[in-house]
């Protein structure tokens, strides 16, 4: 089973990615569970068709710790596995403990046991903090495989290499790598080669990139995947060719991350600061 965890700035574009692709691995015939690990719990609602699913955390709160599998994970498109983890009352206690109650709870309730058979786990982790419980799934091997969404402006490059230097850390102890950049498209100039060359001087790959494209609204406001909505479309196309090349990746790194100078300077170069 491969563990992979979906990381970010803010807004980049994690959960529609993540959803995009689990909807690719699963029209290949892939086994796929998704761990939403945002407190928005909006991990795994185009897989669901926009369909309520009530968080592990409402759950405990709700019923207590006599819960079942089924209570908390919902079966959606192309029979994915999706969770949400959920989190605490805003402004009361520490969103990052939701996800370690929830992987926790999901490990007791036997999610990950062999007669699952799941090929694939995937966590949409909240924004780009790697502090605390955010850090979890990357921690103790919950994940064992990153891919960070980023695009060409330069904060979102900044948060992806902070992530890099926050996996480094766990990676030297543990078996935490990184498995590449994914390049979700803002239409910058020299986007596409720039987040390649990025993607070099960290020591990882570009595995892919995506184009903006308003189908991806469209699909959004239908509650569904663009693989779901319209799956002759080219995006669609775009999100299949990103899973197989998931699918098929061997290259797993510890990062490298750049110094702020040789960031600025890689935007330079690639003339974003003129
Ligand atoms: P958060 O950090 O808040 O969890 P996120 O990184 O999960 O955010 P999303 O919610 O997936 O980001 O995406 C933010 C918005 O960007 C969504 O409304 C989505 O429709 C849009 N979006 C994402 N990718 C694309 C794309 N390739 N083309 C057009 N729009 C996109
Ligand atoms: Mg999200």
């Amino acid at each position: 089973m491969r563990k992979i965890a979906i990381y970010g700035k803010g807004g980049i574009g994690k959960s529609t990615t993540t959803q995009n692709t689990v909807a690719g691995l699963a029209e290949m015939g892939k086994r796929v569970m998704v761990v939403g690990c945002d407190p928005k719990a909006d991990s795994t609602r185009l897989l669901l068709g926009g369909l309520a699913q009530r968080s592990v955390l409402d759950t405990l709160r709700e019923e207590g710790e006599d819960v079942d599998l089924e209570d908390i994970r919902k079966e959606g498109f192309g029979g994915t596995l999706c969770v949400e983890s959920g989190g605490p009352e805003p402004g009361v206690g520490c969103a990052g403990r939701g996800i370690i109650t929830s992987i926790n709870m999901l490990e007791q309730l036997g999610a990950y046991e062999d007669d699952e058979e799941l090929d694939y786990v995937f966590y949409d982790v909240l924004g780009d903090v790697v502090c605390g419980g955010f850090a979890m799934p990357i921690r103790e091997g919950k994940a064992r495989e990153i891919y960070i969404v980023c695009s060409g402006e330069m904060m979102a490059m900044y948060a992806a290499n902070n992530i890099c230097k926050g996996v480094r850390k766990f990676a030297e102890s543990g078996g935490v790598r990184v498995g590449g950049l994914i390049c979700n498209s803002r239409n910058v100039d020299n986007e596409e080669a720039m987040i390649r060359e990025f993607a070099k001087r960290l020591g990882t790959q570009m595995i892919y990139f995506l184009p903006r494209d308003n189908m991806v609204q469209r699909a959004e406001i239908n509650r569904k995947t663009v693989i779901d909505y319209a799956p002759d479309c080219e995006q669609a196309a775009h999100y299949r060719n990103l899973a197989k090349n998931i699918d098929e990746n061997d290259l797993f790194v510890i990062p490298t991350p750049l110094d702020t100078d040789q960031l600025e300077s890689l935007l330079m170069e690639y003339g974003i600061l003129n």
